[in-house]
């Protein structure tokens, strides 16, 4: 099995991205790495931050490792939350509060169109070097109030295109096909596996 490590202490993307990859894969987090701090998200793009976090992790581990950067972007709202999706209501914010700020705000637009877009960012590196990048994108609609248990962020506002419940309501294995986690994942995939 190759070791891969994700730079990141969110449980909820490291299984999505263990799910996706599949066997032949040994995959751990931060969570099993309390030596490797996360650095600040100083980037302007998913990009530059999945950089950021993905070189500070390869820097102490001896490995491949996989960072993510994602969040939401609503059109209603100029492309916001985007890259402060996961600190949309504050510094401290929960999933729950940033999911009630999207609702406030959202409602304050008065029937604006509720078209929106999860984006990841993927960055590859070992050897203290990013190797390569991916993207991954799916589009959707924000709903009016929250539907399901399942997920995590905005997963309960969130109807994919092309389905009628939301991230939360939909089982994993569906998310897991169709997310933009799972398209960058099936690019990072056939990267790793050249
Ligand atoms: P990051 O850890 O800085 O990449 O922040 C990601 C944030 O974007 C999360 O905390 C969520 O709020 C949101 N997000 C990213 N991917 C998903 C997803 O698959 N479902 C729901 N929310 C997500």
């Amino acid at each position: 099995m190759r070791r891969l490590l994700i730079a990141t202490k969110n449980a909820h993307k490291t299984a999505e991205i263990r799910a996706i990859l599949g066997d032949g894969w040994d995959v751990s987090d931060l969570n099993a790495h309390p030596e490797i701090a996360a650095p600040e998200e100083t980037g302007a793009t998913f990009a530059e931050n999945a950089a950021i976090k993905a070189l500070a992790a390869a820097r102490l581990f001896p490995g491949l490792v996989l960072a993510d950067d994602s969040g939401l972007e609503v059109d209603a709202l100029g492309g916001a939350p985007g890259v402060r999706s996961a600190r949309y209501a504050g510094e401290q914010a929960t999933d729950a509060g940033n999911r009630a700020k999207l609702l406030r705000e959202l409602a304050a637009t008065r029937g604006k169109a509720r078209t929106a877009r999860f984006r990841c960012a993927l960055a590859l590196a070992d050897a203290g070097t990013v190797r390569a990048t991916f993207d991954g994108t799916v589009e959707g609609v924000i709903i009016n109030a929250e539907r399901g248990e399942d997920g995590f962020g905005y997963d309960a506002l969130f109807v994919p295109a092309g389905h009628c419940e939301t991230f939360a309501q939909l089982p994993a294995a569906v998310k897991n096909q169709l997310s933009h986690r799972a398209r960058a994942v099936a690019q990072a995939a056939i990267f790793l596996c050249r």
